[in-house]
């Protein structure tokens, strides 16, 4: 396993790879890796020769008042855990590297990075879309593999890849939960022992909006309400918001059909701000753009 930090380091390495004909599956990451990483991980070992994974935590993804500053890092645990899965090469650049002075190019996939966590997290996918732009020019894997835990990000990624002619794959993965339904993630760090069982209220209330989808209903705001009425019960968590959209779209819907929907939310368990989502009439189509699991 090698650990590079410099952009042509990275570049020469995959190259080489390439001239003896190995894919590359790569894995963006921005560390305090855990399961959902894994089987991200795990899926690109299942289909490349090589698999890179990075580990950059982006600030320009984060607002002025986010957690860049306190989001958790631990490299030297990253690594050691990375020898059991069997990954090939770690890119963990420093920040200036990727945005040395002078920097002043920035990707902005339109429409779809507005809605949801764009509209509560203004400039976040303008951020996130640069970044892994730099890193998709960087590795230029076969695959690139992301989780459905952030949908919105995923299709987002979808687009830009198919807009900007990178000529990669985006795999996308399902949601890695606890038993306890909560959603794995790394800022689950922040919460202490009661605020981690006041957060599953969030995978009940998307659950119980799967069942009333099931048992016919087909009101998306009715859908939204109910969601938010079971969050809100728990007095530790507040909605910051709840919709349900098409899914390729991410507009929401009023009157729910057989296209496939996302339903997604953030909620505040305490300071923390969590996301988790559902989609429903999910379909499998292959080179797809929407959100196609
Ligand atoms: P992050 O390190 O949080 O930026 O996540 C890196 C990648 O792992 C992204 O594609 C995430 O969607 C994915 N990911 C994070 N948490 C999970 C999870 N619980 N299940 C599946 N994928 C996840």
């Amino acid at each position: 396993m090698k650990v590079i930090t410099t952009i042509k380091d990275m570049q020469q390495e995959m190259k080489k790879e390439k001239q003896l004909g190995r894919s590359i599956g790569f894995v963006p990451t921005m560390g305090y890796l855990h399961e959902g990483h894994a089987t991200l991980l795990g899926a690109a070992r299942i289909e490349n020769e090589v698999v890179a994974l990075s580990i950059f935590v982006n600030p320009t993804q984060f607002g002025p008042n986010e957690d860049f500053a306190k989001y958790p890092r631990d490299l030297t645990k990253d690594t050691a855990l990375l020898t059991d899965y069997n990954v090939d090469y770690i890119f963990a650049p420093p920040v200036e590297e990727i945005y040395p002075k002078g920097f002043s190019t920035y990707v902005n996939v339109e429409g779809l990075s507005d809605q949801l966590e764009g509209a509560s997290r203004p400039g976040h996918f303008r951020g996130v879309a640069t970044i892994v732009t730099i890193l998709l020019n960087t590795t230029r894997p076969d695959f690139a593999f992301f989780g459905q835990k952030d949908a919105q990000q995923a299709l987002i990624i979808r687009q830009l890849v198919k807009d900007l002619a990178i000529d990669t794959e985006i795999v996308i993965l399902p949601t890695v939960r606890e038993d306890s339904g909560l959603a794995i993630s790394s800022r689950n760090l922040y919460l202490n022992a009661e605020e981690q069982t006041a957060a599953t209220v969030i995978h009940q209330a998307l659950s119980r909006a799967k069942t009333a989808y099931k048992e016919g209903e087909r009101n998306g705001g009715r859908l939204e309400a109910l969601i938010r009425s079971t969050i809100e019960v728990e007095p530790r968590a507040k909605v910051d918001y709840v919709t349900v959209a098409d899914a390729e779209t991410l507009k929401h819907i009023e009157k729910l059909d057989e296209r496939p929907i996302l339903i997604a939310l953030a909620a505040y368990i305490g300071k923390t701000r969590l996301i988790d989502n559902i989609i429903l009439n999910k379909v499998k189509k292959k080179d797809a753009v929407g959100l196609n699991v």
